[in-house]
């Protein structure tokens, strides 16, 4: 445990820091775009082998980039694609499917089916892991937690596998002790995922901070009985309009992390 203090202000004694990924400790934005233009691309494509006019592929691709929350700028931090696990995101494009004359179990398979290809196109595609790198002194904070006897762990909507090779490809895996993704159950933002993390870390949630760049995240933490919800607000092009943190990080060396006596 350490004392963490915020711009000179005393957060208390910590025992442990539980991070959100995308957008908190990674800069997800740039990876995200691609995927929601891959999604894009390969909706329309699919579309327009079935015979949607040139007038139905505009209206179904202004309906995708606004339920993923992609602007002409980048992405909306607390759009769906942003925030939401992939199982969401997939519900959330068979929903405008279904705006388009798909039945709803015609509309899942075809959701389910175009997610798999892009994911399989991405997968083979080389700037995959340059694509998403650590934030600004994220992976300098995480030392000096550690070193300090800081327990830190990762709570995301992402899945098992996508939290740890981001961990493992830029040297980070080091500093985590647990992981909480979107194939635990139950998944973010239910507050039992904060409960099931901090069981298995062996930590009271009062003791502990949440750190994440959404409201989602941070109205977990309060429910779940956290010590110290903060919000970190410069993960995104655009910065996120959060109201239920208790404070806010503006960058990672804001915040100072002294070693308990
Ligand atoms: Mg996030």
């Amino acid at each position: 445990m350490a004392h963490l203090s915020l711009r000179g202000h005393s957060l208390g004694l910590i025992h442990g820091v539980l991070f959100d990924k995308d957008g908190t400790l990674s800069h997800s934005e740039p990876h995200l775009i691609q995927l929601a233009d891959a999604r894009t691309e390969e909706i329309i494509r699919v579309f327009a082998s079935r015979g949607a006019s040139s007038d139905v592929q505009a209206e179904l691709q202004d309906l995708l980039k606004r339920a993923m929350g992609r602007c002409d700028s980048g992405l909306i931090p607390d759009g769906t694609l942003a925030v939401a696990s992939r199982q969401h995101n997939l519900l959330s494009i068979a929903t405008i499917f279904c705006l388009f004359d798909l039945s709803w179990p015609q509309a899942i398979v075809l959701a389910e089916e175009i997610f798999d290809t892009v994911d399989r196109l991405h997968k083979q595609s080389p700037t995959k892991a340059s694509s998403r790198t650590p934030l600004p002194y994220s992976k300098e904070l995480l030392n000096e937690l550690h070193s300090a006897g800081v327990v830190c762990a990762v709570i995301s909507n992402d899945t098992h596998h996508g939290i740890e090779q981001f961990l493992h490809d830029h040297g980070l895996s080091q500093f985590i002790t647990g992981i909480w993704s979107a194939d635990d159950t139950p998944c973010k933002p239910n507050p039992g995922a904060v409960h099931g993390l901090c069981k298995k870390l062996h930590l009271n949630p009062s003791d502990c901070a949440l750190i994440g760049d959404a409201d989602s995240d941070l109205l977990m933490a309060c429910r779940a009985g956290i010590g110290c919800a903060l919000g970190y607000v410069a993960g995104w092009h655009r910065t996120p309009d959060l109201t239920s943190h208790q404070y806010l990080i503006h960058h990672w060396q804001e915040l100072r992390v002294e070693q308990a006596q």
